[in-house]
């Protein structure tokens, strides 16, 4: 069986991957010269277990293990490796409330090292952090803006061995590089711009250079352009996606001289996320989706603007300043990019469709990097059975997680669910 993957993100290479060693012939179509330059170049990389449901949780925990042991997981290649840094992950909720107790608990249950830190102990373990409380965020135009709430914070969660894989476009390359050396093929600087299926059989997949390729089976892993894909194969879902506009920006880190000791911290009471970059020389920030901002959507996700606009820089770094009082303004820097979101919950949608033959690992809602390794063998599994007859709406594939001994029915992000209750956020 031949099937081609398009899209040679972090997600295309995993999954081609996975699929070559399943026994399928897999090709990769990218329009870009190299991997990993679509929408995973602009990716944070952030690994946290934090996720409202178990299923994400479990998958999450099971790809930090592949992301602690890489080079074991990739086998032998002639490159770099992305590094998984590990500083921790403080997520810092607006209430410490039962739902927050309930996935803590079900964290420990899958094995995550994570504790609940009061304000007093969070101030304690990162006294460069604020421990006041700013919930609700505001926009930075509202006079109360810098005005102190006299609150602190409901609490934190820290998942002590949490943090964030660099660069994401390199571990998309050692991702190539295994799946070259195990025979999976890259079709790089192709286009597609059409799908047909005479009669039922094979799809011929039409590229802008005139050429065609044949597959038996299809799957999209086109990032933003995910929802103009399954157009080209005619393929419409019950959930609707979008690309979305995000901004993350870079300030200088104040505590690069004194060696460090920045956590990844998702700072949801505050409105934003921020983490070390360029071995802790920077920190780098991008938004939480506070309700007080309103989400950049795009219609066409070929037509945006990548650069950095004043208004999200001043509120993400003026959020990030009073989170972290050293942090100084500098010369603004960042980068605009897109999430591809699925709208109603926030969660990917990786399944089968109604044209046979046709998958999607698409909707992956700004925070599908860190899970890429595990959705790898998920896809491959769900192709290579959906084509072997199994009924995947009926009878959910479930996959197994060597590493954490955790098993995960893939329902919870079929397109036929109802909505996953999540917090409708990039936090899940
Ligand atoms: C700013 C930002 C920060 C993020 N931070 C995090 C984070 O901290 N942690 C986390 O887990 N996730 C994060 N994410 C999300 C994560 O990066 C994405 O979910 C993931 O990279 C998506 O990978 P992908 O392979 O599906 O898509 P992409 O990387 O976008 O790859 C899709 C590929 O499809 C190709 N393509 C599209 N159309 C065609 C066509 N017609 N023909 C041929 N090729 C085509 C594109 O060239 C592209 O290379 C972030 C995302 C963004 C944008």
């Amino acid at each position: 069986m031949h099937v081609a993957i398009v899209g040679g993100g972090i997600l295309g290479c995993s999954i081609s991957w996975a699929l070559r060693r399943a026994g399928a012939d897999a090709t990769v179509i990218d329009r870009h010269g190299e991997v990993g330059h679509g929408s995973t170049s602009a990716s944070c990389g952030i690994v946290r277990r934090f996720y409202s449901q178990p299923g994400m949780i479990a998958l999450a925990h099971e790809a930090s293990h592949l992301w602690a042991d890489w080079g074991a997981h990739l086998g032998p290649i002639e490159d770099e490796l992305a590094r998984f840094e590990r500083p921790g992950v403080l997520l810092i909720p607006p209430a410490i409330d039962a739902s927050v107790h309930a996935i803590i608990a079900r964290m420990k249950e899958c094995g995550v090292a994570v504790q609940l830190l009061d304000a007093d102990a969070a101030e304690a373990r990162f006294p460069f952090l604020c421990a006041d409380s700013f919930f609700p965020p505001v926009p930075t135009a509202d006079p109360d803006f810098f005005e102190p709430t006299g609150k602190r914070i409901a609490g934190a969660v820290f998942e002590e061995d949490g943090g964030y894989v660099v660069s994401p476009s390199l571990a998309a390359h050692n991702l190539r590089l295994a799946g070259e050396r195990d025979g999976v093929q890259f079709r790089l600087g192709t286009t597609l711009v059409g799908v047909e299926r005479p009669d039922g059989g094979p799809f011929l997949l039409r590229t802008a250079d005139g050429g065609t390729i044949e597959a038996d089976a299809v799957v999209n892993a086109a990032g933003p352009h995910s929802g103009l894909v399954n157009r080209m194969g005619g393929v419409t879902l019950p959930l609707e996606t979008r690309p979305l506009r995000r901004e993350v920006h870079a300030m200088k880190n104040p505590r690069y001289e004194a060696g460090g000791g920045v956590p990844v911290v998702g700072d949801l009471d505050g409105g934003i996320y921020f983490r070390p970059e360029s071995r802790c020389r920077d920190l780098i920030v991008g938004s939480a989706d506070p309700a007080c901002d309103a989400f950049e959507w795009v219609d066409d996700p070929d037509d945006y603007n990548e650069s950095i606009s004043d208004l999200v820089h001043d509120r993400q770094t003026l959020r990030l300043m009073k989170r972290f009082p050293d942090v100084q303004r500098g010369p603004a820097r960042g980068l605009g990019a897109l999430y591809d979101v699925t709208v109603a919950d926030w969660y990917p949608i990786i399944d089968k469709t109604d044209l046979d033959g046709w998958y999607v690992a698409m909707g992956t809602s700004g925070s599908s990097f860190k899970t890429a390794p595990v959705i790898g063998p998920l896809v491959a599994k769900l192709v290579m059975e959906c084509e072997g007859g199994r009924d995947h709406d009926v009878d959910p594939v479930v996959l197994d997680l060597p590493r954490t001994g955790l098993r995960v029915d893939a329902s919870f992000l079929s397109r036929l669910r109802q909505a996953n209750a999540t917090t409708g956020t990039v936090i899940g």
